[in-house]
């Protein structure tokens, strides 16, 4: 069910699967409507249509959007809202350009042409113009700060209410039990982000995909330790050579997780990404073992 919820004097959030978030900006459109920034708009244009109906029930129009990045969950709801509303949308360089280019990123999964298997509208969204949100002011009583590592040039945004739109930065502790290898691109940046949030004050937490926390903190360390877990996982079967192909297989027997075309892409994808972040660290070595590239902890 999806409802506004009102969690501020200005500020809301639509319930539901996607938490978009919603901050009136005090102004009023020449027909009399009250002017809305929306925080990520919902995966597709089905659930934009949602959202627009509840923000019509309040009063609301959609003067712009700010994406807190490029997947595809959080801007395909942008297209409905641009071509209804003619609003401006931001984000980061990179995701701006991301968000207008929207092949890239299955590309980005997969790391060549995607098979078809991620051509789904989690990963591919119709593209809509974005602007970099470092080159504009602004409008009062809303602010953001990096918060990458789940992908590049993640933000997180504030409202005057003292509520922060988290994105992606931290998914619920149930989603941690269920799907270890929750998404990741640069796992340092990720356990860094996580460190920085935890220092951030605010009078609410919105994740896009977990409840909203009045304490973060505790939230944060369960996101942490799933990711240490995942990297001693991943060194202990490694103290043997291992090709890619054996880590991702011997990671999912390990967890009970069974291999699907769509997860050997995303999630082998992550671990991919957990082991670059080894390597990279002088935590594994790669070496050419009959043409296969082994890759071993480092005792
Ligand atoms: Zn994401």
């Amino acid at each position: 069910m999806n409802e506004l919820i009102k969690v501020g004097e200005k500020t809301y959030y639509i319930s539901g699967p996607f938490h978009v978030g919603v901050y009136d900006l005090g102004t009023v459109s020449c027909a009399g409507k009250k002017e809305v920034c929306l925080i990520d708009t919902g995966v597709d244009k089905v659930v934009a249509k949602v959202i627009d109906k509840l923000l019509i029930e309040a009063g609301f129009i959609v003067k712009m959007i700010i994406n807190t990045h490029y997947h595809a969950d959080h801007c395909g709801g942008n297209l409905y809202f641009k071509e209804k509303y003619d609003c401006h949308i931001y984000a980061t360089k990179l995701n701006a350009a991301l968000i207008e280019n929207f092949q890239i990123c299955p590309a980005i999964i997969w790391g060549a042409t995607p098979i078809r298997e991620i051509l789904n509208n989690y990963f591919y969204a119709k593209p809509t113009e974005a602007e970099d949100i470092s080159t504009i002011n602004l409008p009062e009583g809303l602010e953001y700060t990096e918060l990458p590592g789940h992908c590049i040039g993640m933000i997180a945004v504030r409202t005057s209410d003292d509520v922060w739109f988290l994105g992606d930065a931290v998914v619920s502790q149930y989603t941690v039990e269920n799907h270890p290898l929750t998404y990741i691109y640069e796992v340092g940046e990720y356990l860094e982000s996580l460190e920085k949030l935890k220092k951030i004050k605010a009078s609410l937490y919105i994740p896009y995909h977990a409840e909203p926390e009045k304490k973060i903190k505790s939230l944060c360390d369960i996101n942490i330790k799933s990711v240490l877990d995942n990297i001693q996982t991943i060194k202990k079967i490694c103290e043997t050579p291992r090709h890619i192909d054996e880590v991702i297989s011997m990671f999912f027997n390990e967890k009970g997780l069974k291999l699907s075309m769509y997860k050997y892409a995303v999630e082998g994808g992550i671990i991919k990404t957990y082991i670059t972040h080894l390597y990279n660290n002088g935590e594994l070595t790669a070496e050419n073992i009959d043409n296969y590239i082994k890759w071993e902890t480092v005792r």
